[in-house]
């Protein structure tokens, strides 16, 4: 009732225009956008403290305020100042100044880490741009305006102060939160040519906080999407991170759809986006991560980019067997395969592939239910996400339910229970298969009928 009074009441006499002239913010209080002091960490509370005890201006800033106001726990505090890197350096014995082209500086206080930046400025006709109009360098110091100017949406440009509970707002930006609008600060078309990534995070914010984009902000993505492909892999690859494990990742990749955002973005969105065959399957897996993330509950890359590539890795490995080669030297090779195309434009690091590998490289083994084998599989120490990755295809209709039950049943029950429970053996096959499958890495002992590594 008080939001939708309060939202009608700000809406009245509210000019369609985005933004107020920058230099003539809004200061909000309190009532309006409902930040009292304890509700922001202690360590931001401090470092404002300290840095305006020195004479400073310091704001918590971006997406911890816009969270705070939508009711959200915020992941992570920035705070922003007019005291440049060496300053802050010296007012906080446990902090260090980091980045080279701009300098911010972490401050560590109790268990938190807060990134505090100095007002930047806004680009001008000097910025260096690459040939499509993105930005590459913004690294000089502003004022407070120009620092709330060169943000990209308007609910991510709000300054708080702990100290007067007063939101500094030069572009609308409490009132659009309010109404649940994403609106970009500029013109939006210029606003991406300047960074492409601004598209996904319209989409990711969007999603996470249940804004509608403002027609302005939505309408050029479409077209502008093929600047996408400009932007540097490494950093593509976080936002997409971000995404995955926003929480919201089943929203982010249906209105990815819906703005056109999915073509040739990476090759790996392209996957959970295009396989009809997996598509199931891929957003049960999203499904059930951002019910974890939402839970509180760790999640692993590991575990999700082998959901997101498991189809490609079946029908790699499908076509191998239909070639005669043995199944499970095929799906090392499949696996591989898959993997290396995917290195090559994603930053999957070793260990992530390795992570990956053991979820698959265990799939296999679910179908042997006689012997010692699955008591084998139980001890192995990524059995648990070995499971759960075997419940979702049975979920996602690959597999028999009848197989994910049988193991559900069998990780719990006692001895008794699991003896009947096993499967007669096949001798003849075993000793065929035992000498005709040598394993040719470690990782192979795993999915080997015969091998006897444990
Ligand atoms: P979240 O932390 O929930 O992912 P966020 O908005 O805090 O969202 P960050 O990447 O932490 O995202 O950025 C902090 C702030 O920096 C943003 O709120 C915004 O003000 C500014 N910012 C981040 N990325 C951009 C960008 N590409 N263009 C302009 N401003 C940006
Ligand atoms: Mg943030």
């Amino acid at each position: 009732m008080i939001v939708k009074l309060l939202r009608r009441v700000l809406r009245r006499g509210e000019p369609s225009a985005p933004t107020a002239a920058p230099g003539k913010p809004a200061v909000i209080p309190l009532a309006r956008h409902g930040i009292h002091r304890e509700m922001v960490s202690t360590g931001a509370r401090r470092t404002c403290e300290t840095l305006q005890q020195a004479g400073f201006k310091a704001y918590v800033v971006g997406g911890a305020v816009r969270d705070l106001i939508a009711g959200i726990v915020p992941k992570d505090y920035d705070i922003a100042t007019d005291a440049t890197p060496e300053q802050v350096r010296s007012l906080f014995r446990r902090s260090r100044i980091i980045g080279r082209r701009f300098q911010i500086v972490h401050v560590m206080q109790g268990g938190e880490t807060l990134e505090v930046s100095t007002f930047r400025a806004v680009h001008d006709a000097g910025t260096a741009k690459d040939a499509h109009g993105r930005v590459l360098r913004d690294n000089v110091f502003g004022s407070m305006a120009e620092d709330s100017a060169r943000r990209d949406f308007t609910v991510n440009a709000l300054y708080y102060d702990p100290g007067s509970q007063t939101v500094i707002d030069y572009h609308h930006g409490v009132a659009d939160l309010q109404q649940k609008t994403l609106r970009m600060i500029g013109e939006p078309r210029a606003r991406y040519r300047e960074d492409p990534v601004r598209m996904l995070r319209a989409v990711r914010l969007a999603a996470k906080l249940g804004l509608v984009l403002d027609p302005a902000v939505r309408a050029p993505i479409r077209e502008l999407a093929v600047l996408i492909e400009n932007v540097p892999v490494a950093r593509l690859f976080d936002e997409m991170l971000k995404l995955l494990f926003s929480g919201h990742a089943v929203e982010c990749v249906k209105r990815l759809r819906e703005d056109g955002l999915h073509h040739g973005l990476l090759p790996l969105l392209d996957v959970i986006l295009e396989q009809p065959l997996g598509e199931k399957f891929v957003m049960l897996a999203l499904a059930s991560t951002d019910a974890r993330v939402r839970a509180g509950k760790s999640v692993s890359p590991g575990y999700l980019f082998a959901t997101l590539l498991w189809h490609e890795v079946l029908g790699n490995w499908e076509a191998r067997k239909a070639r005669g080669e043995l199944p499970i030297p095929a799906l090392h090779e499949a696996m591989d395969e898959v993997l290396d195309i995917q290195a090559e434009k994603l930053a999957i690091t070793r260990r992530i592939a390795g992570d990956i590998k053991d979820i698959w490289v265990l799939q296999p083994r679910f179908e042997k239910r006689s012997g010692k084998l699955p008591f084998r599989l139980l001890e192995q120490p990524r059995f648990r996400a070995a499971f759960d990755f075997l419940v979702l295809r049975a979920e996602s209709g690959e597999l028999d339910h009848e197989l994910a039950t049988w193991w559900q049943v069998f990780q719990t029950a006692d001895e008794d229970t699991c003896a009947a429970m096993l499967r007669p053996e096949s001798g003849v096959k075993k000793r065929r298969r035992r000498s005709r499958t040598k394993p040719s890495s470690t990782q192979g002992d795993d999915t080997t009928p015969a091998s006897s590594i444990d």
